[in-house]
């Protein structure tokens, strides 16, 4: 029978019967389908649809079924999408300017490192040169991208296919950001800004270790406890006065955005009791701006720094009645000395003018300020000076004047300093400091009643071991 069959029809059976295997095996049986598909999606994106029509017609129930999930799984890979009408893309012509017109922008952010540019950053994202001159011509006048610092974050949209720049924003802060929006050939930028809630909030706390150990157990944060220490340091020296026992609370700001704590404000007052002494300090802004005052209004600040070093240790105590370590006769030690390493930068130990600055025998290097109303300060052994220090030149309290050294008659590196009141040499350890400028009379006027009411504030916080302590120093 089959050896009768002509050679032609034979070859044509041959055909069909492995054209049936094909189709066979190209329709779905649940294992492999799957695949499948994404080949066919991905086909659907570049073939033209005419074509794709004919080619897939006689599976195409298959192929609307399994293709609009997929299609929504790849758009997912960007937020945004210009809608391209997925769903009539089989039943409509479409004309051929609109094919494949669809517009994607990528949404993307880059935490700045050290060493980052907006311009390399976004160039690595494929922005122009010219887009990047753009949008930095819209940051000319305040210069926040060019100032960005490691931890920020840049966020941008950029048009896929042409990779133009939509939108950049810098994001500062969680109070501040920066947008930079395309208008055509240029960038608008607008600041955003928002404001923390403030939080009032008061911790107390009792030193049986150190300030730092005792205070941190009790829930404090540790720039508040720097903060305080340098607003009662010109009072107390925080490394040699503090007792076992000595209390302190402050009442503070916490920031608060959306019910989230994101940090810290100002200390706005505070108690310390040292060594059965009680000292307090209020936050108050004059026109000079804020600071803290007494109760009464004195400034907490003191017009003199105690000590215009970092030092070791004294190493040779204020003594008029001493005999001099070199000469052996009697030699009053009209300052102190202060053990530092040579280099050690010296500061000026209050606001003034320069008198002196140059050699004088046995102090070798020294710088003279006269701080006015008969105060003058003066600073000796200095292996160098600074730069601007020199006769009549105005200092600021803390700028540094000089350097310590060993010139002139000195056994080893250290500062030899002197404070003098109307030419009286005093003992600057122990010297009673005058206080910064008072407050203004018309802002002392404001100043008194507000704090006859943050105080009562203070101290209705105070815990009963708290409120036992004061009254024994009160009475
Ligand atoms: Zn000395």
């Amino acid at each position: 029978m089959i050896k009768k069959l002509p050679f032609k029809l034979l070859l044509l059976l041959v055909v069909i019967s492995t054209l049936l295997l094909l189709i066979i095996s190209l329709l779905p049986d649940g294992s492999n389908q799957s695949t499948k598909t994404i080949t066919l999606e991905a086909n659907l994106q570049i073939v033209d649809m005419d074509d794709l029509d004919k080619s897939i017609s006689f599976i195409a129930p298959l192929q609307k079924a399994e293709a609009a999930p997929i299609e929504d799984e790849t758009r997912q890979t960007t937020i945004s999408t210009i809608p391209n009408k997925t769903t009539e893309l089989a039943d409509l012509p479409i004309p051929d300017n609109l094919k494949k017109k669809e517009i994607t922008y990528l949404h993307e952010q880059e935490t700045v490192s050290a060493g980052d540019s907006l311009s390399t950053i976004l160039a690595k994202h494929g922005v122009s040169a010219t887009d990047i001159y753009r949008v930095s011509q819209a940051d000319k006048k305040e210069n926040d991208l060019l100032k960005m610092r490691p931890g920020q974050t840049l966020e941008f949209e950029i048009q896929e296919s042409t990779k133009e720049l939509q939108k950049l924003t810098l994001v500062k802060s969680k109070l501040e950001k920066i947008e930079f929006t395309r208008e055509d050939k240029t960038f608008n930028s607008t600041r955003i800004t928002r404001e923390p809630d403030l939080v009032q909030t008061y911790k107390e706390s009792i030193i049986n270790n150190s300030l730092f150990v005792d205070g941190l157990k009790s829930g404090i944060d540790q720039r508040l406890l720097i903060e305080m220490a340098n607003i009662f340091g010109w009072d107390i020296d925080f490394a040699l006065d503090i007792r076992k026992g000595d209390t302190f609370s402050i009442l503070y700001e916490e920031k608060y955005l959306d019910g989230e704590q994101i940090g810290l404000g100002n200390i706005l007052a505070a108690q310390f009791i040292n060594n059965g002494r009680m000292y307090q300090a209020i936050r108050y802004a004059t026109n000079s701006g804020s600071s803290y005052y007494t109760p009464d209004g004195l400034a907490m600040r003191k017009a003199f720094l105690r000590t215009p070093v970092e030092f070791t240790r004294i190493s040779s105590k204020f003594n008029p009645n001493r005999i001099h370590p070199l000469f052996k006769t009697s030699r009053p030690h009209r300052g102190v000395d202060y053990a530092a390493s040579s280099g050690t930068p010296v500061k000026s130990a209050g606001d003034g003018k320069v008198s002196f600055a140059g050699k004088q025998n046995g102090y070798g290097n020294v710088v003279i300020i006269d701080h006015g109303k008969g105060y003058t300060t003066l600073y000796a052994h200095l292996r160098s000076f600074a730069r601007g220090t020199r006769k009549g030149a105005r200092v600021k309290q803390g700028k540094t004047i000089a350097y310590v050294g060993q010139t002139g008659w000195a056994t080893g590196p250290h500062l030899h300093y002197e404070f003098r009141i109307n030419g009286v040499h005093k003992n600057p350890v122990t010297v009673k400091l005058p206080n910064d400028d008072p407050m203004p009379k018309k802002d002392l006027k404001k100043y008194l009643p507000y704090s006859k009411k943050i105080t009562s504030m203070l101290e209705g916080y105070h815990s009963m071991e708290y409120q036992e302590k004061l009254a024994n120093i009160r009475n």
